[in-house]
Protein backbone atom coordinates (compact mmCIF):
# COMPACT_ATOMS: atom_id res chain seq x y z
CA UNK A 1 0.00 0.00 0.00
CA UNK A 2 1.33 3.36 -0.90
CA UNK A 3 1.76 5.76 1.70
CA UNK A 4 0.43 8.99 1.85
CA UNK A 5 2.11 12.82 1.01
CA UNK A 6 3.69 13.39 4.33
CA UNK A 7 4.45 10.22 5.37
CA UNK A 8 6.55 9.96 1.97
CA UNK A 9 8.22 13.20 2.39
CA UNK A 10 8.89 12.00 6.03
CA UNK A 11 9.99 8.63 5.64
CA UNK A 12 11.09 7.62 1.84
CA UNK A 13 14.52 6.96 1.28
CA UNK A 14 14.98 7.58 4.99
CA UNK A 15 14.91 4.41 6.81
CA UNK A 16 16.95 4.30 10.38
CA UNK A 17 20.40 3.98 10.04
CA UNK A 18 21.53 0.52 10.64
CA UNK A 19 24.51 0.57 13.04
CA UNK A 20 23.00 2.91 15.40
CA UNK A 21 19.55 3.28 14.65
CA UNK A 22 19.91 7.01 13.75
CA UNK A 23 16.37 8.43 12.33
CA UNK A 24 17.81 10.92 10.56
CA UNK A 25 19.88 10.09 7.53
CA UNK A 26 23.42 11.05 8.32
CA UNK A 27 25.92 13.96 6.23
CA UNK A 28 28.23 11.29 4.43
CA UNK A 29 30.57 14.28 4.26
CA UNK A 30 33.22 12.33 2.08
CA UNK A 31 34.48 12.46 -1.21
CA UNK A 32 35.51 8.47 -1.09
CA UNK A 33 35.01 4.83 0.26
CA UNK A 34 37.20 2.19 0.94
CA UNK A 35 37.19 -0.58 -0.94
CA UNK A 36 36.81 -4.68 0.41
CA UNK A 37 38.96 -5.61 -2.44
CA UNK A 38 40.47 -4.47 -5.94
CA UNK A 39 37.19 -3.54 -8.14
CA UNK A 40 34.79 -4.49 -5.36
CA UNK A 41 32.80 -1.18 -3.85
CA UNK A 42 30.80 -1.55 -0.65
CA UNK A 43 27.12 -0.96 -1.83
CA UNK A 44 28.46 0.04 -4.99
CA UNK A 45 29.60 3.21 -3.30
CA UNK A 46 33.14 4.22 -4.83
CA UNK A 47 33.14 8.01 -5.25
CA UNK A 48 30.52 10.63 -4.10
CA UNK A 49 30.28 12.05 -8.09
CA UNK A 50 28.91 9.09 -8.97
CA UNK A 51 26.90 7.99 -5.51
CA UNK A 52 26.59 9.30 -2.17
CA UNK A 53 24.29 8.04 0.67
CA UNK A 54 22.61 11.22 1.64
CA UNK A 55 21.79 12.42 -2.03
CA UNK A 56 20.46 8.64 -2.55
CA UNK A 57 18.21 9.63 0.22
CA UNK A 58 17.38 12.46 -1.09
CA UNK A 59 17.11 11.23 -4.77
CA UNK A 60 14.05 8.11 -3.70
CA UNK A 61 12.07 10.85 -1.53
CA UNK A 62 11.47 13.02 -4.31
CA UNK A 63 11.07 10.48 -6.69
CA UNK A 64 8.22 9.08 -4.21
CA UNK A 65 6.86 12.56 -3.68
CA UNK A 66 6.43 12.83 -7.45
CA UNK A 67 5.64 9.58 -8.13
CA UNK A 68 8.25 9.11 -10.50
CA UNK A 69 10.55 6.03 -11.13
CA UNK A 70 13.73 7.77 -10.53
CA UNK A 71 14.99 10.73 -8.90
CA UNK A 72 18.42 12.83 -9.25
CA UNK A 73 19.51 15.52 -6.82
CA UNK A 74 21.99 18.21 -8.96
CA UNK A 75 23.75 21.39 -7.36
CA UNK A 76 21.23 23.84 -8.87
CA UNK A 77 17.93 24.01 -10.41
CA UNK A 78 19.58 24.94 -13.92
CA UNK A 79 22.05 22.24 -13.53
CA UNK A 80 19.44 19.89 -13.32
CA UNK A 81 17.68 21.52 -16.40
CA UNK A 82 20.82 21.56 -18.20
CA UNK A 83 21.72 17.88 -17.41
CA UNK A 84 18.19 16.77 -18.76
CA UNK A 85 18.40 18.68 -21.83
CA UNK A 86 21.97 17.84 -22.97
CA UNK A 87 20.51 14.18 -22.50
CA UNK A 88 17.27 14.64 -24.17
CA UNK A 89 18.60 16.61 -27.47
CA UNK A 90 20.91 17.15 -29.94
CA UNK A 91 22.26 19.87 -32.23
CA UNK A 92 19.05 20.18 -34.27
CA UNK A 93 16.78 19.23 -32.44
CA UNK A 94 13.76 21.82 -31.21
CA UNK A 95 11.70 22.89 -27.90
CA UNK A 96 9.59 24.89 -27.17
CA UNK A 97 9.48 27.08 -24.22
CA UNK A 98 7.07 29.37 -22.09
CA UNK A 99 6.71 33.19 -23.21
CA UNK A 100 6.91 34.08 -19.55
CA UNK A 101 9.49 31.20 -18.82
CA UNK A 102 11.84 31.70 -15.19
CA UNK A 103 14.22 34.38 -16.44
CA UNK A 104 17.40 32.03 -15.70
CA UNK A 105 15.66 29.05 -17.95
CA UNK A 106 15.35 31.41 -20.88
CA UNK A 107 18.75 32.52 -19.95
CA UNK A 108 20.10 28.72 -20.76
CA UNK A 109 18.08 28.59 -24.02
CA UNK A 110 19.22 31.64 -25.14
CA UNK A 111 22.74 32.38 -24.66
CA UNK A 112 23.96 28.75 -23.81
CA UNK A 113 22.13 26.01 -25.41
CA UNK A 114 21.33 27.72 -28.71
CA UNK A 115 25.15 28.35 -29.47
CA UNK A 116 25.52 24.45 -29.15
CA UNK A 117 22.75 24.11 -31.66
CA UNK A 118 19.53 23.79 -29.94
CA UNK A 119 16.22 25.48 -31.77
CA UNK A 120 13.98 27.17 -29.31
CA UNK A 121 10.85 29.31 -29.84
CA UNK A 122 8.45 30.83 -27.06
CA UNK A 123 4.62 29.94 -27.36
CA UNK A 124 1.93 30.99 -24.29
CA UNK A 125 1.47 27.62 -22.74
CA UNK A 126 -1.38 28.35 -21.15
CA UNK A 127 -3.18 27.64 -24.95
CA UNK A 128 -2.53 24.23 -25.66
CA UNK A 129 -2.89 25.31 -29.36
CA UNK A 130 -0.29 28.04 -29.52
CA UNK A 131 1.42 25.03 -28.01
CA UNK A 132 0.20 22.58 -31.41
CA UNK A 133 0.66 25.65 -33.35
CA UNK A 134 4.94 26.11 -32.21
CA UNK A 135 5.84 22.64 -32.59
CA UNK A 136 8.20 21.59 -35.82
CA UNK A 137 9.14 17.92 -36.90
CA UNK A 138 12.52 18.62 -34.67
CA UNK A 139 10.50 19.09 -31.20
CA UNK A 140 12.09 17.18 -28.97
CA UNK A 141 10.53 18.85 -25.57
CA UNK A 142 7.68 20.79 -25.05
CA UNK A 143 9.25 22.96 -21.70
CA UNK A 144 6.06 24.16 -19.22
CA UNK A 145 5.94 25.66 -15.83
CA UNK A 146 2.47 26.40 -14.22
CA UNK A 147 2.14 28.49 -12.14
CA UNK A 148 4.29 30.39 -15.11
CA UNK A 149 6.67 32.97 -13.25
CA UNK A 150 5.84 35.83 -12.66
CA UNK A 151 2.72 36.41 -14.48
CA UNK A 152 1.05 33.31 -12.51
CA UNK A 153 -0.21 31.87 -15.61
CA UNK A 154 -2.08 28.43 -15.63
CA UNK A 155 -0.95 25.81 -18.32
CA UNK A 156 -3.66 22.54 -18.89
CA UNK A 157 -1.06 19.66 -18.39
CA UNK A 158 -3.20 16.85 -19.36
CA UNK A 159 -4.00 18.68 -22.87
CA UNK A 160 -0.19 19.37 -23.33
CA UNK A 161 0.26 15.72 -22.64
CA UNK A 162 -1.29 14.95 -25.33
CA UNK A 163 0.07 17.43 -27.71
CA UNK A 164 3.53 15.95 -26.68
CA UNK A 165 2.25 12.89 -27.46
CA UNK A 166 1.31 13.87 -30.92
CA UNK A 167 4.00 15.53 -31.58
CA UNK A 168 6.78 12.67 -30.27
CA UNK A 169 8.11 14.96 -27.84
CA UNK A 170 8.77 14.77 -23.79
CA UNK A 171 6.48 17.18 -22.17
CA UNK A 172 8.67 18.50 -18.92
CA UNK A 173 6.96 20.59 -16.13
CA UNK A 174 8.99 22.96 -13.65
CA UNK A 175 7.00 22.16 -10.77
CA UNK A 176 8.83 24.35 -8.97
CA UNK A 177 6.11 27.02 -7.79
CA UNK A 178 3.68 24.40 -7.08
CA UNK A 179 5.60 21.79 -5.64
CA UNK A 180 4.55 18.07 -5.61
CA UNK A 181 2.56 18.94 -2.26
CA UNK A 182 -0.17 20.99 -4.57
CA UNK A 183 0.27 19.47 -8.02
CA UNK A 184 1.52 16.27 -9.44
CA UNK A 185 2.81 16.52 -13.34
CA UNK A 186 3.64 13.00 -13.99
CA UNK A 187 -0.10 11.09 -12.77
CA UNK A 188 -1.08 14.07 -15.49
CA UNK A 189 0.58 12.88 -18.29
CA UNK A 190 4.37 14.83 -17.92
CA UNK A 191 7.15 12.37 -18.88
CA UNK A 192 9.45 14.74 -16.28
CA UNK A 193 9.48 17.18 -13.86
CA UNK A 194 12.31 19.30 -13.14
CA UNK A 195 12.78 21.43 -9.57
CA UNK A 196 14.97 24.22 -8.55
CA UNK A 197 14.89 22.67 -4.48
CA UNK A 198 16.21 25.66 -3.66
CA UNK A 199 12.52 26.96 -3.27
CA UNK A 200 9.58 25.36 -1.63
CA UNK A 201 10.90 22.24 -1.55
CA UNK A 202 14.01 23.08 0.44
CA UNK A 203 11.96 25.68 2.26
CA UNK A 204 14.45 27.40 4.31
CA UNK A 205 16.24 29.60 1.60
CA UNK A 206 19.46 28.42 3.22
CA UNK A 207 20.49 25.77 0.00
CA UNK A 208 20.53 25.74 -3.33
CA UNK A 209 19.91 22.73 -5.52
CA UNK A 210 17.71 20.86 -8.01
CA UNK A 211 16.06 17.89 -9.17
CA UNK A 212 15.10 15.94 -12.29
CA UNK A 213 12.43 13.17 -11.60
CA UNK A 214 11.50 10.91 -14.37
CA UNK A 215 8.55 8.69 -15.33
CA UNK A 216 9.92 6.60 -17.10
CA UNK A 217 13.43 4.35 -15.48
CA UNK A 218 15.27 3.89 -18.56
CA UNK A 219 15.31 7.67 -19.15
CA UNK A 220 16.21 7.93 -15.36
CA UNK A 221 19.11 5.99 -16.13
CA UNK A 222 20.54 7.97 -19.39
CA UNK A 223 20.16 11.21 -17.03
CA UNK A 224 21.80 9.47 -13.68
CA UNK A 225 24.98 8.63 -16.71
CA UNK A 226 24.74 12.29 -17.54
CA UNK A 227 24.85 13.63 -13.68
CA UNK A 228 28.20 11.67 -13.37
CA UNK A 229 29.39 12.30 -16.51
CA UNK A 230 28.69 16.28 -16.09
CA UNK A 231 28.99 16.67 -12.22
CA UNK A 232 26.69 19.28 -11.06
CA UNK A 233 25.85 16.60 -8.76
CA UNK A 234 24.21 17.98 -5.14
CA UNK A 235 26.73 17.77 -2.49
CA UNK A 236 25.61 15.81 0.74
CA UNK A 237 25.27 18.56 3.00
CA UNK A 238 23.00 20.67 0.80
CA UNK A 239 21.19 17.26 0.36
CA UNK A 240 20.70 16.49 4.02
CA UNK A 241 19.52 20.29 4.36
CA UNK A 242 16.96 19.59 1.11
CA UNK A 243 15.71 16.20 3.19
CA UNK A 244 14.89 18.48 6.42
CA UNK A 245 13.03 21.05 4.69
CA UNK A 246 10.93 18.06 2.48
CA UNK A 247 10.00 16.98 5.84
CA UNK A 248 7.55 20.11 6.80
CA UNK A 249 6.59 20.93 2.72
CA UNK A 250 2.93 20.07 3.49
CA UNK A 251 2.22 21.97 5.95
CA UNK A 252 4.29 24.55 5.39
CA UNK A 253 2.58 24.68 1.88
CA UNK A 254 -0.79 24.95 3.35
CA UNK A 255 0.54 27.59 5.20
CA UNK A 256 1.81 29.60 2.41
CA UNK A 257 -1.60 29.09 0.70
CA UNK A 258 -3.82 30.50 3.82
CA UNK A 259 -1.40 33.63 4.04
CA UNK A 260 -1.79 34.20 0.32
CA UNK A 261 -5.69 33.92 0.43
CA UNK A 262 -6.11 36.74 2.91
CA UNK A 263 -3.17 38.82 1.14
CA UNK A 264 -5.45 38.35 -1.97
CA UNK A 265 -8.35 39.47 -0.53
CA UNK A 266 -6.82 42.45 0.58
CA UNK A 267 -4.90 43.31 -2.30
CA UNK A 268 -7.90 42.90 -4.81
CA UNK A 269 -10.03 45.62 -2.67
CA UNK A 270 -6.46 48.13 -2.67
CA UNK A 271 -7.66 51.31 -4.51
CA UNK A 272 -3.76 51.13 -5.77
CA UNK A 273 -4.00 47.74 -7.04
CA UNK A 274 -4.97 47.85 -10.66
CA UNK A 275 -4.80 43.92 -10.98
CA UNK A 276 -4.13 40.85 -9.22
CA UNK A 277 -2.89 37.47 -10.62
CA UNK A 278 -3.59 34.87 -8.70
CA UNK A 279 -5.06 31.14 -9.48
CA UNK A 280 -7.44 30.61 -6.84
CA UNK A 281 -9.44 34.07 -7.98
CA UNK A 282 -12.01 33.06 -9.92
CA UNK A 283 -11.87 35.58 -12.69
CA UNK A 284 -8.34 34.44 -12.89
CA UNK A 285 -7.76 32.53 -16.72
CA UNK A 286 -6.66 29.93 -15.57
CA UNK A 287 -8.87 29.23 -13.13
CA UNK A 288 -10.96 26.51 -13.92
CA UNK A 289 -7.98 24.35 -14.71
CA UNK A 290 -5.92 25.04 -12.04
CA UNK A 291 -8.90 24.09 -9.91
CA UNK A 292 -8.74 20.66 -11.80
CA UNK A 293 -5.18 20.08 -11.20
CA UNK A 294 -3.69 21.71 -7.90
CA UNK A 295 -4.61 21.02 -4.46
CA UNK A 296 -4.68 24.79 -3.28
CA UNK A 297 -3.37 27.31 -5.64
CA UNK A 298 0.13 28.20 -4.04
CA UNK A 299 2.17 31.08 -2.45
CA UNK A 300 3.41 33.32 -5.11
CA UNK A 301 0.48 35.93 -5.71
CA UNK A 302 1.73 38.66 -8.51
CA UNK A 303 -0.40 42.45 -8.92
CA UNK A 304 -0.03 45.59 -10.92
CA UNK A 305 0.42 48.90 -8.85
CA UNK A 306 -1.65 51.94 -10.09
CA UNK A 307 1.67 54.30 -11.00
CA UNK A 308 3.50 52.62 -13.37
CA UNK A 309 6.69 50.98 -12.30
CA UNK A 310 8.45 54.00 -10.69
CA UNK A 311 5.39 53.11 -8.12
CA UNK A 312 5.97 49.24 -8.08
CA UNK A 313 9.79 49.74 -7.85
CA UNK A 314 8.79 52.04 -4.38
CA UNK A 315 6.36 49.43 -3.37
CA UNK A 316 9.16 46.56 -3.12
CA UNK A 317 11.28 49.37 -1.57
CA UNK A 318 9.21 50.37 1.36
CA UNK A 319 8.13 46.99 3.05
CA UNK A 320 9.85 46.01 6.57
CA UNK A 321 8.37 42.12 6.37
CA UNK A 322 8.32 41.55 3.45
CA UNK A 323 12.51 41.27 2.58
CA UNK A 324 13.29 42.48 -0.79
CA UNK A 325 15.19 39.59 -2.89
CA UNK A 326 15.10 37.39 -5.35
CA UNK A 327 14.58 33.95 -5.00
CA UNK A 328 10.40 32.30 -3.52
CA UNK A 329 9.45 29.60 -1.45
CA UNK A 330 11.30 30.32 1.69
CA UNK A 331 9.43 30.68 5.37
CA UNK A 332 9.87 34.28 5.08
CA UNK A 333 7.67 36.65 2.83
CA UNK A 334 10.15 38.40 0.08
CA UNK A 335 9.32 41.08 -2.22
CA UNK A 336 10.35 41.92 -5.83
CA UNK A 337 10.18 44.09 -8.90
CA UNK A 338 10.72 41.30 -12.08
CA UNK A 339 11.19 43.44 -14.50
CA UNK A 340 14.34 44.72 -12.75
CA UNK A 341 15.49 41.91 -11.03
CA UNK A 342 14.53 38.32 -11.93
CA UNK A 343 13.33 38.61 -15.43
CA UNK A 344 15.97 41.71 -16.10
CA UNK A 345 17.69 39.18 -18.96
CA UNK A 346 14.38 39.11 -20.65
CA UNK A 347 13.85 43.03 -20.75
CA UNK A 348 13.54 43.66 -24.71
CA UNK A 349 12.61 40.50 -25.95
CA UNK A 350 9.21 37.93 -26.22
CA UNK A 351 9.62 37.20 -22.24
CA UNK A 352 9.83 41.06 -20.96
CA UNK A 353 7.42 41.50 -18.08
CA UNK A 354 5.01 45.01 -17.36
CA UNK A 355 7.39 47.25 -15.51
CA UNK A 356 4.35 48.23 -13.34
CA UNK A 357 4.48 44.50 -11.64
CA UNK A 358 5.56 43.29 -7.95
CA UNK A 359 5.42 40.00 -6.98
CA UNK A 360 5.54 38.09 -3.54
CA UNK A 361 6.77 34.91 -2.14
CA UNK A 362 3.86 35.20 0.89
CA UNK A 363 5.66 33.53 3.90
CA UNK A 364 4.42 32.08 7.01
CA UNK A 365 4.53 34.54 9.42
CA UNK A 366 1.71 35.81 11.51
CA UNK A 367 -0.56 37.11 8.28
CA UNK A 368 -1.79 40.26 9.96
CA UNK A 369 1.69 41.69 10.16
CA UNK A 370 1.67 41.20 6.55
CA UNK A 371 -1.19 42.36 5.44
CA UNK A 372 -0.55 45.86 7.45
CA UNK A 373 2.99 45.40 6.00
CA UNK A 374 1.82 45.84 2.32
CA UNK A 375 -0.19 48.71 3.68
CA UNK A 376 2.00 50.84 4.58
CA UNK A 377 4.32 50.40 1.85
CA UNK A 378 0.69 50.91 -0.58
CA UNK A 379 0.21 54.04 1.42
C1 LIG B 1 14.72 29.44 -9.22
C2 LIG B 1 14.06 28.76 -10.35
C3 LIG B 1 14.79 28.00 -11.27
C4 LIG B 1 16.29 27.89 -11.21
O1 LIG B 1 16.73 27.21 -10.08
P1 LIG B 1 18.15 27.51 -9.36
O2 LIG B 1 18.11 26.59 -8.19
O3 LIG B 1 18.17 28.94 -9.01
O4 LIG B 1 19.22 27.16 -10.35
C5 LIG B 1 14.09 27.35 -12.27
N1 LIG B 1 12.75 27.46 -12.39
C6 LIG B 1 12.01 28.20 -11.54
C7 LIG B 1 10.53 28.28 -11.72
C8 LIG B 1 12.63 28.87 -10.50
O5 LIG B 1 11.89 29.61 -9.67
Amino acid sequence: MSHGFDTRAIHAGQPPEPRTGAVIPPIYQTSTYAQEAVGSPRLGYEYSRSANPTRDALQECLAALEGGARGLAFASGLAASDALLRTVCRPGDHVVIPDDAYGGTYRLFAKVLQRWGLEWSAAPVADPAAVRAAVTPQTKVIWVETPTNPLLGIADLAALAEVAQVAGALLVVDNTFASPYLQQPLALGADVVVHSTTKYLGGHSDVVGGAVVTADAGLGDEVAFHQNAMGAVAGPFDAWLTLRGIKTLGVRMDRHCDNAERIVDFLVEHPKVSNVRYPGLPQHPGHKVAAGQMRRYGGMVSFEVVGGEAAAVQVCERTEVFLLAESLGGVESLIEHPGQMTHASAAGSALEVPGDLVRLSVGIETVDDLVADLDQALR
